[in-house]
């Protein structure tokens, strides 16, 4: 196995087109796990830890560029307020060994149903930017995944960073394992509040063969709101709109029994989740927050 060591982004971009097959290493927490069991012999391997700005972020205006090395630590630690659903997905991931070094970068590269990040980038609306040598292009999130383990990146492509909105109302995400830590997700959701655009978006984990968005769920959900003036009235929602919802949610799973759980606790569960996001999201933005977040802005 020959080992590359680019040390800025235009040289691993050169020699990942000079090598397409070589195997990108940033925190290695995935990586390095394939390698140790035998499940992947590279011919090339390409550290990616020499090239600093993949470690850097951000903050915008509207938006957050996150480096696609930056790790869950740092999320925790310097994004709560911007990226509320993805730093409580973060707090999720494994233990702080691995949080120090896995990043959001190698979510998307390892693009596991099961991988913490992708719910609640789902559910914020993150673009994926990419680079090779032939150019720079932003994947929207929603086309990003294309299989089990699949992903958008052409063979020469890098993921530089992620766009992710900043938060405009309340986010959550909610996770099912059999543990509180160091624990692979049975099924995760996670759910933004768009009090600007006056939608929600959702964000499934492990619980379909790549992670996936309850679109019905959405619909419906955008609709109920809109027809009852809740946005504007902040009225608690009714446990019928709140349980359509969850059915909905659950309707959107298309899973599999597995050593981790089986395909029908999986929609149950989803559906409890939603339901609980739903209402935690909710009681926030129609509490003290509410005046704050139409204002524009997180509170
Ligand atoms: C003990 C343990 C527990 C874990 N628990 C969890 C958990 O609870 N939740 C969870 O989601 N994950 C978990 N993981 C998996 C892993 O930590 C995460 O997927 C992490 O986000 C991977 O990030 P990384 O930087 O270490 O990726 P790496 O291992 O370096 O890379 C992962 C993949 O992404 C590719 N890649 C990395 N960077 C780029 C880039 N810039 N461009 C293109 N491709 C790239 C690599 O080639 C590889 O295919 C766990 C892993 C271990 C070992």
């Amino acid at each position: 196995m020959d080992f590359l060591r680019p040390a800025s982004w235009e040289e691993a971009l050169a020699a990942k087109a000079e090598h397409p097959t070589a195997v990108p290493i940033a925190g290695g927490t995935d990586v390095m796990v394939e390698i140790n069991f035998d499940h992947r012999r590279p011919e090339y391997l390409m550290d990616l830890n020499r090239i600093g700005e993949l470690s850097e972020w951000e903050v915008g205006e509207e938006s957050v560029r996150l480096g696609a090395s930056v790790p869950y630590t740092k999320i925790m630690e310097h994004l709560r307020a911007e990226l509320p659903g993805l730093a409580l997905a973060s707090h999720t991931v494994a233990s702080p060994q691995i949080r120090n070094r896995g990043g959001v970068g190698g979510n998307l590269g390892t693009a596991s149903p099961a991988g913490d990040a992708h719910p609640a980038l789902l559910a914020a609306g993150a673009e994926v930017e990419v680079e090779s040598v032939r150019g720079s292009r932003r994947i929207p999130i929603d086309a990003f995944y294309t299989g089990v383990k699949r992903n958008a990146l052409a063979a020469d492509e890098l993921i530089r960073a992620v766009h992710v909105k900043k938060a405009d109302g309340p986010q959550q995400f909610s996770k099912v394992g059999t543990r509180n830590a160091m624990v692979i997700a049975v099924c995760a959701f996670g759910l933004a509040l768009h009090p600007e655009t006056r939608t929600v978006r959702t964000g499934i984990g492990s619980a379909a063969p790549t992670p996936v968005r309850a679109k019905a769920a959405e619909e419906f959900l955008n609709a109920a709101l809109e027809e009852g003036g809740f946005w504007d009235n902040g009225k608690i929602i009714t446990p019928s709109v709140a349980k359509q919802f969850a059915d909905l949610c659950s309707a959107a799973c298309n899973p599999i029994d597995d050593v981790r759980g089986t395909a029908s606790y999986r929609r149950h569960a989803v559906g409890v989740m939603a339901r609980r996001t739903l209402t935690w999201t909710w009681e926030s933005y129609r509490g003290a927050g509410r005046t704050a977040y139409r204002k524009g802005g997180a509170a």
